[in-house]
């Protein structure tokens, strides 16, 4: 073989033999037995096919070549592996042996060792099959991804810095109402009307941010409230960084929320109210209750003023009885201003033409606001079955203060007043008919002997005198006679009432009889009792009464004054000493005042 040939098979590790018409080997290069399968069978004459044993059944593709009916024939792919840690691969080209060649035999056997080439190929195979599976895996993460992205609840946005929309789920086109077509590439502020909270986010500082509550905007414009969070993310590619955006609707659970806010507040609302009806209840009823045990009307004013401040605490207010007749207002109970006095003051009442509210309320307001006029007031009249017996008035300071619910439990509590002052005012009204002389308004004889029974008592334990004036008509016969009985009532009347007018409030005028009347005074002596009785005389004297429009002429009276316990010590005894020194004054001739005389000295000890 020449040696171009063979620097060209030795570079590429290729070795040959040559074999004649009847695979016998002729020549042989020198390596060539490192391919063969045994090698020590390589030899000239021997049957290439014995150490080359893949070369059985190939004779006649052999031979077609040895006849140049085929140019070559390849065989590939050898695996000649003994030991895997060096591994032999190598490829069998067999072509005809050209006669011009300067070599024996007819067919000529490359063997080329493919090992190298093999590895690679395998080693290629390996990190194809290697990049495939990463591949695979890479898709099946990102089909999972997708998954989980597609079958989110929420709703999520992946965006640039800047807040261009680069991917959205389900969840988002379903909320919005966008498709991703649609988002993809415009500014999440399509979506996100609270732009600021976004711009500060996408363009400043990246501070994750979560659950903040954001007002959106779906496509119809219609709004809702998301829930959003939102988180800086590091993309593929260097130093770009993305937006993950995922929020939550949570338009109906904040208008449950509300809902329940709203019925939260309710029943709160409720249960203070209902608290405030129970004290009220309680109120009245303490006041009802306190009502009931006063014995008198006074009384009856004192508990009003206090208990019905605490039911409306903010609010000035106070109790009126009407004397019609006298055109009077009494305010027999204040609250609410520490300014009014707490006693029983005297208002007249005004005209009760032309708006009489107006004037009325006027009138209150001023006297229950001396210092600045109420922004609203509220008055209910107290009602007995036949009339008006005064008035419940409530004010204040402030407007608004006196809603409708109040103004029912003001009339409730004027109801309340109403009765009791009503019962109260009969039950006076009975006692003092039962201890009063009906026509002169005079105590009767029976109360004024008890009471007298009484001061002689007290006086003597106190050491104290006690004075006595009988007084009679003087021909008081005369006016019945000449004007009429009911003239002579009329007399007697008038004589009572000088009688109330001219006494001091310790003292007690009464009638004793007929008309015959009683003066009792007290913590006086005879001397003084005595001037107290020519006192009445002369203002008895000086009345001028008419009847029927007609002057029944003077009036004058005689009094006879005793002394306790100069003149007795007894009712009895004081008594007949006054009425004694009355019959004396009758006798000497009427309109005088005659004091009685001292006891003897026996009458004295007995
Ligand atoms: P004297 O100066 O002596 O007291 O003369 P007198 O007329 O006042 O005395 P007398 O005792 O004679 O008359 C009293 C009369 O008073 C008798 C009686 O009819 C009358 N009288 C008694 N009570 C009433 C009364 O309530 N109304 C009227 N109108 N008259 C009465
Ligand atoms: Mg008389
Ligand atoms: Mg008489």
């Amino acid at each position: 073989m020449n040696r171009l040939l063979q620097k060209f098979l030795a570079e590429r590790q290729m070795e040959y033999l040559t074999v004649d018409g009847d695979f016998n080997i002729q020549e042989t290069s020198q390596g060539v037995q490192r391919f063969a399968d045994i090698p020590d069978e390589v030899g000239e004459g021997k049957d290439v096919r014995d150490c080359f044993p893949e070369l059985f059944g190939l004779e006649d593709a052999l031979e077609s070549v040895m006849s140049g009916d085929q140019t070559s024939f390849d065989l590939k792919g050898i695996d000649r592996t003994s030991d895997p840690k060096s591994p032999l691969y190598f490829d069998i080209i067999a072509m005809k042996n050209e006669p011009d060649e300067d070599l024996s035999g007819r067919l000529i056997i490359f063997f080329e060792d493919a090992t190298q080439q093999r590895v690679n190929q395998q080693k290629y195979v390996q990190s194809l099959n290697k990049a495939n599976l990463f591949l695979a895996t890479l898709e099946a993460t990102n089909s999972y991804i997708d998954k989980i992205i597609t079958s989110m609840a929420d709703a999520l946005f992946v965006t640039t810095v800047s807040g261009q929309i680069q991917k959205v789920n389900q969840a988002a086109q379903d909320l919005f109402g966008y498709s991703a077509e649609e988002l993809i590439t415009r500014s999440i502020s399509t979506i996100i009307t609270t732009e600021d909270l976004l711009r500060q986010f996408s363009l400043c500082d990246h501070t994750p941010f979560n659950h903040i509550e954001v007002s959106c905007r779906k496509k119809t414009g219609e709004k809702v409230l998301v829930s959003f969070s939102c988180a800086v993310f590091q993309t593929d590619i260097h130093e770009l960084q993305n937006l993950i955006y995922i929020g939550r609707d949570i338009t109906d659970r904040k208008r449950m929320e509300a809902q329940l806010k709203q019925v939260n507040e309710d029943l709160t609302l409720s249960v203070s109210k209902l608290k405030e009806r129970n004290s009220e209840i309680t109120l009245l009823s303490e006041l009802s209750h306190r009502l009931q045990e006063c014995r008198t009307l006074k009384d009856a004013y004192r508990v009003i003023a206090k208990q019905v401040k605490p039911l409306f605490p903010d609010l000035v207010g106070g109790v009126f009885t009407i004397e019609i007749s006298q055109h009077i207002l009494e305010a027999v109970a204040v609250w609410g201003n520490p300014l009014l006095s707490q006693n029983p003051t005297k208002l007249r009442l005004p005209p009760v033409q032309n708006g009489v509210g107006d004037n009325l309320s006027h009138t209150l307001g001023k006297f229950l606001h001396p210092d600045s006029p109420p922004a609203e007031y509220y008055w209910v009249p107290m009602m007995t079955q036949q009339e008006t017996i005064g008035l419940f008035y409530l004010s204040s300071l402030e407007v608004g203060k006196l809603t409708e619910r109040r103004q029912k439990l003001a009339m409730t509590v004027a109801e309340h007043i109403g009765l009791a002052l009503a019962n109260l005012q009969l039950r006076e009204t009975l006692k003092n008919q039962s201890i009063q002389d009906p026509l002169t308004g005079l105590y009767n004889r029976r109360y004024m002997e008890e009471t007298l029974e009484r001061e002689i008592d007290r006086a003597a334990r106190s050491h104290q005198e006690l004075g006595i004036i009988i007084l009679d008509i003087d021909h008081f016969k005369r006016f019945n006679d000449t004007f009429g009985h009911q003239a002579g009532d009329a007399v007697l009347q008038a004589v009572g009432r000088a009688l109330k007018k001219n006494i001091g409030s310790g003292d007690m005028a009464c009638r004793y009889g007929g008309e015959e009347l009683v003066v009792m005074t007290q913590g006086t002596n005879l001397e003084l009792t005595r001037k107290h009785a020519e006192q009445l005389r002369l203002v008895v004297r000086s009345m001028r009464v008419e009847y029927d429009s007609k002057f029944l002429g003077c009036i004058t009276i005689s009094l006879g004054v005793a002394c306790f316990p100069k003149h007795g010590k007894t009712l009895q005894e004081l008594i007949q000493a006054a009425d004694a020194a009355l019959y004396r004054a009758k006798a000497s001739g009427r309109d005088r005042v005659i004091a009685a005389e001292q006891l003897s000295a026996v009458q004295a000890i007995s």
